[in-house]
């Protein structure tokens, strides 16, 4: 391995850098999570999460990954033989079908081909179709962080209500939250899935379910095996600021460092980054004369950009060479994706420059890597960033 000086780019999907400020509030001492301090922190931390999730609900903290967040809003409102209905946008989808059907649901898999979100107009038709309300459950990906592509969630609820029909909606905000405008309460959502290492800008190790008066209803109904996801334990505790198993402690600090940051900057004002540094992405992408893989105008990631490379190119030997060369990390195209497709990451602790860095190693990778592009898309991206 050459050694490198400098910080490492990691412009991966997720996991994102980790602050500084956020690194320091990790390294404090772990205390005991059983005491008074402990209580005062998932206190303040439960009420302040909320802002993010755009609720003014119940928000369940796991010490899990993202995986561990999906399988816990499946257990808690759903049962065995339910249907569901989602939909194939990608690799994230796909995953979260597969654990569906290994938990005994029955999933009606919309297809897709990994460049668009979930159809709205899938879901009126689906939906009304379904005069005798036997699918349970919409289960959405909010941001397909395999492909780079935003379903618009305010759409499906909208297609939900006008089908008149009970079914919950499940949303995966897993690389969406903290990074593009989402409201759990506005939105109608159910459970709203999430996690620590994108958005939020914390390491992997904390998975969230952001709850809805009508799933917390459905909830004792559910009878798929449930026991350490179960929300009722976890939601009594939380009452008198525990958790009836260990915490990560460590990471709780981290989270109200990150909730702090955001606070600071104002959701709106990361929102609009986001915006920008995607627009400026994508800006250089075109400008290379290179495919975006998302394939609606509507549906462009803020905070990834998904790059569709011809068939005569091998998108993972270009995202060695810049590893090799440059020391930065991109995110590699994902199962039918591999080879075809490399992600730049663009959410989280994240400004101008880091992008234009980013981007100078993208374009120089693509030219070592015998890949022709036009220089004149890193000036495309360095435009946008001047212009606002
Ligand atoms: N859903 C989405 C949209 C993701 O991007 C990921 C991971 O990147 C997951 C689910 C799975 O989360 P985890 O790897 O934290 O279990």
């Amino acid at each position: 391995m050459t050694a490198h000086s400098g910080r490492h780019f990691l412009q991966i999907p997720g996991p994102t850098n980790v602050p500084g400020r956020v690194l320091n509030a990790i390294a404090q001492p772990t205390i005991d999570h059983r005491g008074p301090d402990f209580a005062d922190l998932t206190r303040d931390l439960l009420q302040r999460v909320k802002p993010v999730f755009g609720t003014s609900g119940p928000v369940v903290i796991y010490p899990s990954s993202g995986t561990g967040a999906w399988e816990a809003a499946l257990v808690n409102t759903l049962s065995p033989g339910d249907r569901v209905l989602a939909f194939e946008t990608g690799h994230f989808s796909t995953l979260w079908r597969d654990m569906a059907q290994r938990l005994g649901l029955v999933v009606d898999f919309v297809p897709g081909d990994w460049r668009r979100g979930a159809d709205p107009a899938a879901v009126a038709e689906r939906l009304a179709a379904d005069t005798a309300h036997s699918i349970a459950a919409v289960m959405v990906v909010h941001n397909e962080t395999s492909t780079g592509v935003t379903s618009r969630i305010p759409e499906i609820r909208a297609a939900i209500d006008e089908a008149n029909h009970p079914a919950l909606l499940l949303v995966d905000t897993i690389s969406s939250l903290g990074s593009i405008d989402y409201r759990h309460e506005e939105w109608g959502v159910d459970v709203t899935i999430s996690c620590s290492q994108k958005g939020l800008m914390l390491p992997p190790g904390l998975g969230f379910n952001a709850i809805s008066e009508k799933a917390l209803a459905a909830a004792p109904k559910a009878r798929l095996p449930k026991a350490y996801w179960d929300w009722a334990p976890i939601l009594e505790a939380n009452e008198r600021g525990f958790y009836p198993y260990t915490p990560a402690t460590n990471l709780l600090y981290g989270l109200r460092e990150a909730l702090l940051l955001l606070d600071e900057e104002g959701l709106p004002n990361v929102f609009a980054r986001h915006n920008r540094h995607a627009a400026a992405t994508r800006a250089a992408v075109r400008g290379w004369g290179l495919e975006i893989l998302c394939a609606d105008e509507r549906e462009h990631s803020s905070v990834l950009t998904a790059v569709l490379l011809g068939e005569e190119h091998d998108a993972d030997k270009v995202r060695q060479i810049i590893l090799d060369r440059f020391d930065m990390s991109l995110g590699a195209g994902l199962s039918k994706l591999a080879g075809r497709v490399f992600r730049i990451g663009h959410l989280g602790d994240f400004n101008d420059l880091t992008l234009a860095g980013t981007l100078s190693g993208v374009q120089m990778g693509l030219e070592l890597a015998g890949v022709t592009v036009d220089p004149a898309g890193l000036q495309a991206a360095l435009e946008v960033l001047r212009a606002e």
